[in-house]
C-alpha cells in the first residue's frame, strides 16, 4: 500500500567564522551556508558532510563551524538572526551563501542582489 507522508521541512543557517582570517568560498560552501532538512539533527549530519573537508580553523580564532542546531533555529525561509537573507545586504563577512534544498538542488545567493549562477559570484574586492 502507498503511503504518502507530509513533512515539515526547515532551513537552518550555518556561518562560517574567517577562522585565520579567510574564508573557504568555493562551490560547496560560502560564508553562510543553508541547509533545508527535516530536523536540526538531519540539519547537523548533512552540515558535517558538507564541511568536511573545509574545516581547518587555527587555534586562536576557534573553530571555522559551529555545528549545532535546536528546533527554535529552523524557519521556514532562510534567514540569518530573523531577517530573510532577501533583506540583507552584502557586508565584509556576508558576500554569499550556499542553499541546499532538501530535494538535492544546490543555488548561489548574492548578498544584496539575489540568487546566481555560481561564475557570477565574483569577488567584491
Ligand atoms: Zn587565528
Amino acid at each position: 500500500m502507498k503511503q504518502t507522508i507530509t513533512v515539515d521541512l526547515k532551513w537552518y543557517a550555518l556561518d562560517q567564522n574567517n577562522s585565520g582570517g579567510y574564508f573557504y568560498r568555493n562551490e560547496d560552501v560560502m560564508e553562510y551556508v543553508f541547509i533545508q532538512a527535516l530536523s536540526p539533527e538531519d540539519a547537523e549530519s548533512r552540515a558535517r558532510d558538507i564541511t568536511e573537508n573545509y574545516s581547518s580553523y587555527c587555534d586562536c580564532c576557534g573553530e571555522r563551524w559551529n555545528i549545532w542546531f535546536r528546533d527554535e533555529d529552523g524557519t521556514e525561509e532562510p534567514e540569518i538572526y530573523g531577517t530573510e537573507i532577501t533583506e540583507l545586504d552584502a557586508d565584509f563577512f556576508r558576500s554569499a551563501a550556499v542553499l541546499y534544498y532538501f530535494d538535492g538542488t544546490k543555488r548561489y545567493y548574492k548578498f544584496g542582489v539575489g540568487f546566481v549562477p555560481y561564475d557570477q559570484l565574483g569577488d567584491d574586492d
